[in-house]
């Protein structure tokens, strides 16, 4: 139990994840992968490891003579276990693949492994997940084949269960504030094994009842078939009052829906597929904007974050809108073959690889939801709907949304140390943040940071002002000037990323400090001080830069070629790059190299 919360700390650290999750789980978590090596791992043996990480138990397996396959949806994991199984010289007799729970089936033929294995990954998927995923354990294990799997449950006993949650409860706070990001226990996972076809031939229960290792074998005349398409969820069911508010008040912690398929209106096989990600915010307002049309909504997995974010935190990527298109079986309802996927979506999906694995084309639809109903009528408008916008709405939602609990914890304190600073603290702090937020493009200073410098200036020479007015020496407020400054500047804090989209203070410092990520809301995913390079006689003008860049980088001049035009603009997120077939893009050290010629000549001058 120790060990699968804090691994979801560890598992943004890869190369520190082994080290890590042994010292919190006591050894546990290598005691348990040796005892299934040593009880089911035979020489010669064929074993598929889903969820490998860092490969640990692949590496045992093939010193103990197996013939061992890792899959994980984690790049991070498997260049760690690449390097380890090297390093070990298992080169030969371990294989690695890239790829989600789902996708196993695309990986490997029918009755190919004698032993699937799967550590602490199973409570992290969702039910259709699990389901879809347990069918094809059964196609890929031989007949007789055994399939072992290791998984955190809640207790039976009553008592138990009480000290399970009092032991677990600050632990899954620890990683909230860390990781931002949770687990849960499940007690289904008996009966999900039994309704794949499995039969279930041992059950070891460890720490408190909360542990399980289960055995189950594949009968010998098991069928491959799959009756009936999963369920699917209406637009109600994301309604929820806290839920509602918490979409405002709390960004720093996602907030999911469960992903699935959402039947809006009366959809026929005709009508179109739109993805989105499992944030409860974004769920709503897509479902509202879709209001009175027929549509399939695919919710994909992004761990309750909104798309942008995800996209570029690796949180919505190409396997999570793979599992979302299998686990739904949308290719089973309708006839045509194309998904309209977020604009915001770019820099996390690889068409190919989608295409191949799904059968569906990906086309990236207007960048809000409210211009989807436009776009199905005429996708043409893309073009005039794919820029980001940053109104003063927005600002002041982002406003709300990022300062929320700072102010609540602060306040709190407040009242408890100093009750009547509480109001003049909060009166200030709302109204510095409204001027910060409101008026960012208007104050001068190119970061967050500069901005908030400039008001603290203000400021600092009011509160000097003031004292001088009463007969006072001029600095005798000076803890009123340096908590002034601080709140400053920790509203001016990332103020550039949140409400302009560019590369913000907290990623230029995560990535000082070589930080990949902290949370959901920082991540230096697509960290990159680059700017964006044109090779333009690869170029063939299919205009899927035009669709996918936020910022407007590129134009289409003379006719139709299309070119670069504001590279100021570019805010080096990958999207281009990403989605361009020809490899005509390239995101190059604006210091280290010099501009295209052809596009320094088309380019205009940047502003200011
Ligand atoms: S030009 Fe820059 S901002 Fe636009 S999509 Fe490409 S990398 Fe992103």
């Amino acid at each position: 139990m120790f060990s699968y919360i804090f691994m979801k700390i560890l598992e943004r650290r890869p190369e520190r994840y082994d080290t890590g999750i042994n010292i919190l789980s006591g050894g546990h978590a290598q005691k348990i992968r040796k005892q299934i090596v040593k009880n089911f791992v035979k020489p010669d043996m064929d074993i598929l490891d889903i969820g490998c990480g860092t490969g640990s138990l692949l590496i045992d397996a093939a010193n103990a003579g197996a013939n061992a396959t890792g899959v994980d949806i984690s790049k991070g994991m498997l260049v760690v276990a690449q390097k380890r199984i090297v390093d070990n010289g298992l080169k030969d007799r371990i294989t690695l693949h890239n790829a989600g729970v789902v996708e196993i089936d695309s990986l490997f033929a029918e009755n190919r492994f004698d032993l699937i294995v799967s550590t602490l990954v199973f409570s992290e998927l969702y039910a259709e997940e699990r389901a879809l995923a347990l069918y094809q354990i059964k196609k890929l294990l031989k007949p007789d084949g055994t399939f072992v799997i290791a998984v955190e449950v809640q207790p039976k006993k009553p008592l138990k269960r009480v000290i399970h949650f009092l032991v677990r409860f600050p632990l899954t706070v620890l990683t909230y504030i860390i990781a931002q990001t949770g687990t849960k226990p499940f007690n289904r996972i008996t009966d999900e094994i039994t309704q794949a076809g499995l039969n279930i031939t041992s059950e070891k229960r460890s720490f408190l009842d909360s542990f399980i290792i289960l055995t189950a074998r594949k009968p010998a005349n098991a069928s491959s078939d799959r009756t009936g398409l999963p369920g699917t969820l209406k637009a109600e069911d994301d309604r929820s009052f806290i839920k509602s508010v918490w979409d405002f008040i709390g960004p720093w912690f996602p907030n999911p829906v469960e992903p699935g398929l959402r039947v809006l209106g009366h959809p026929d096989r005709k009508s179109p597929v739109i993805l989105t990600s499992n944030f409860h915010l974004t769920v709503r307002r897509v479902e509202k904007s879709l209001n009175g049309e027929n549509i399939f909504l695919l919710v994909a997995p992004a761990n309750g974050i909104n798309v942008w974010c995800a996209s570029c935190g690796g949180e919505l990527n190409t396997h999570s809108v793979i599992t979302a298109i299998k686990t739904s079986r949308i290719n089973e309802r309708v006839d045509h073959h194309h998904i309209i996927l977020p604009q915001f979506s770019a820099p996390g999906i690889d068409r190919k690889l989608l295409k191949k694995e799904t059968k569906r084309t990906g086309v990236f639809g207007p960048a809000y939801s409210k211009d989807i109903p436009l776009f199905i009528n005429n996708r043409k408008t893309v073009f005039e709907h794919n820029r980001a916008e940053f109104s003063l709405l927005f600002r002041l939602e982002m406003l709300l949304s990022m300062n929320f609990i700072v102010w609540m914890v602060i306040g709190i304190l407040t009242l408890l140390i100093e009750p009547n600073m509480f109001f003049p603290f909060s009166i200030f702090f709302w109204l510095t943040g409204l001027m910060l937020y409101a008026g960012f493009p208007v104050i001068p200073g190119k970061s967050g940071w500069l901005k908030a410098a400039v008001l603290s200036v203000i400021e600092v020479i009011a509160i000097a002002m003031y004292s001088v007015c009463i007969s006072q020496p001029i600095f005798s407020h000076w803890d009123t000037m340096i908590i002034v400054s601080a709140i400053n500047m920790w509203l001016g804090f990332d103020l550039r990323g949140i409400v302009a989209g560019v590369t913000s203070e907290a990623e230029w410092l995560m990535h000082q400090l070589g930080m990949s990520s902290f949370g959901h809301i920082f991540s230096t995913g697509v960290f990159n001080t680059g700017k964006i390079q044109q090779d333009i006689s690869k170029c063939n003008n299919c205009r899927i830069w035009l669709m996918v860049c936020p910022k407007s980088v590129f134009e289409t001049v003379d006719k139709n070629k299309i070119r670069v035009q504001r590279q100021w603009e570019c805010f080096s997120c990958n999207a281009c790059v990403t989605q361009c077939s020809e490899e005509a893009l390239s995101l190059k050290d604006a210091k280290k190299t010099t501009s295209n010629k052809a596009n320094a000549a088309d380019a205009k001058k940047p502003r200011g």
